[in-house]
């Protein structure tokens, strides 16, 4: 045997997608990378994402579910979770205590820069909103770019009014300031965590003030008469409302070659579109499925919308319980891949990750056996047996994957919802998408490792 054969024979190498990709396949890469776009536009925050997908869902003949409602076999759901968190499920006609439910999990929810629950002054001229930024956000990144405002307020009387300013061209938009270079010296010298601070991050909401008589406050005053007259809120409405910040840019080709795409949010909506969309196309009706779109991970999957509710789980018991199914041993069988982001080899930042464990763009789909930090620290890591059953899985569907943890050693890290569901006896592998920028207000992803992540996902559901 020559050195060459025997380096294909025994050696592992990270393969790029485009290698064993078929002219025909590329086309509906990026032809499916069409409609994710629309779903990112569409979908900034948690709450327009479970409505988005809830229409998607129905357009497809999934029906509603509420607790203790009639769960038959072969039946199409959605439990829709106070507007933020959506749960899409499928009762298969298979054996449910020997198979165990397919389980997949995506977040969407964003970082992002939320208002206070006060956030009206004035200043100098300027109206302003004090902001209390949400998730992981490197502070600096948030100045200086077009913001939109999205979220509801719920009023005193419990209407509940939806607000969405500045993704329309003709709408205005929102905007945080920063420092002119010419006047910057003492900011340059500060670190990057420092040059901008959580409470220097308020939203400039207009300059003109009321003026039908002199008054204090009349550009706060001319602000509240506009919101008054446009959603018909008062100020104590802000109290009740839920409203963020977040970039006002469109998800649009990078690159001659169109091969990526930049947007906000793509963490994590880039696993919760292949998620919903393959659960949407598989023609599988022995499995038992769930799809969900878990809230709250970027902070951490708290609450009544994260994953470290009982909901999902209270979900998959109401299914046992319809189907005869000994809970406890469903779960026990059952399977998740947790997907969510990872970071991708840049080469601008080529220190913080090591070369033979890190993602790499356009190498497909990524799994990570564990993630956390330090000495492995917060995960819920995958067994041998699970990973290679995932790894199978792939290979046989010839999609084409990498394997990777995020970083080197002590270099920081991070966690998923992974185990959050291993923690209630399923076993759970992340799966993702290599993200460049990720947590920034626009993060880049190739249209291949998308298409990847969406066909690993069709494999685990056929
Ligand atoms: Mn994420
Ligand atoms: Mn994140």
């Amino acid at each position: 045997m020559t050195a060459k054969e025997l380096k294909n024979e025994l050696e592992y190498k990270n393969k790029s997608a485009y290698d064993s990709i078929t002219e025909d396949e590329l086309e509906r890469s990026f032809a499916y990378a069409e409609s994710y776009k629309l779903y990112l536009d569409c979908c900034k925050t948690e709450r327009e994402a479970v409505t988005y997908s809830i229409a998607m869902a129905k357009a497809r003949g999934y029906e509603e579910y509420t607790l203790g409602g009639e769960i038959v076999v072969g039946g199409k759901y959605y439990y829709n979770n106070r507007g933020k968190q959506l749960i899409l499920f499928r009762v298969g006609e298979g054996s449910l205590e020997k198979d165990g439910a397919y389980v997949l999990v995506a977040h969407i929810d964003s970082p992002r820069i939320d208002l206070k629950q006060n956030p009206l002054y004035e200043d100098s001229g300027f109206g302003m909103f004090k902001t209390h930024y949400y998730g992981g956000v490197k502070k600096y990144q948030w100045t200086a770019i077009p913001l939109a405002l999205h979220g509801v307020v719920v009023k005193s009387d419990n209407t509940v009014v939806d607000i969405c300013i500045g993704e329309d061209e003709d709408e205005p938009i929102f905007y945080i300031s920063d420092l002119l270079p010419h006047l910057a010296k003492n900011q340059m010298s500060k670190t990057l965590a420092e040059g901008i601070t959580g409470e220097g991050l308020n939203i400039i909401v207009g300059s003109e003030p009321y003026r039908e008589e002199e008054t204090d406050g009349a550009i706060r005053l001319n602000l509240l008469r506009i919101l008054n007259e446009k959603y018909g809120i008062k100020e104590e409405d802000f109290l009740s409302a839920e409203l963020t910040a977040v970039p006002a840019f469109k998800a649009r080709d990078i690159g001659l070659d169109r091969s990526l795409i930049g947007s906000y949010g793509h963490d994590d909506r880039v696993c919760a579109y292949p998620e919903i969309t393959a659960l949407f196309d598989t023609k599988n009706t022995e499995k038992t499925m769930f799809a969900v779109l878990a809230d709250k991970e970027e902070t951490g999957s708290d609450g009544v919308t994260g994953m470290q509710g009982e909901l999902f789980t209270d979900l998959l018991a109401e299914v046992c319980e319809a189907v005869g199914a000994n809970y406890r041993v469903v779960k026990s069988k059952s399977k998740c891949l947790s997907a969510d982001v990872n970071a991708a080899f840049d080469p601008n930042f080529p220190d913080v990750l090591e070369r033979k464990n890190a993602c790499f763009i356009n190498c497909g789909v990524v799994l990570s056996k564990f993630t956390g930090s330090r000495g492995k620290g917060g995960t819920s890591d995958a067994s041998s047996e699970f990973t290679a059953y995932v790894r199978n899985l792939l290979n046989e569907a010839g999609v084409s994957w990498q394997m990777a943890e995020l970083g080197k050693v002590d270099q920081g890290g991070g966690g998923t919802v992974a185990k959050y569901v291993a923690n209630r006896n399923i076993d759970t592998i992340d799966v993702g998408v290599p993200v460049v920028s990720m947590h920034a207000p626009y993060e880049v992803v190739s249209k291949l490792d998308l298409y990847m992540t969406y066909k690993a996902f069709c494999a685990f559901l056929a």
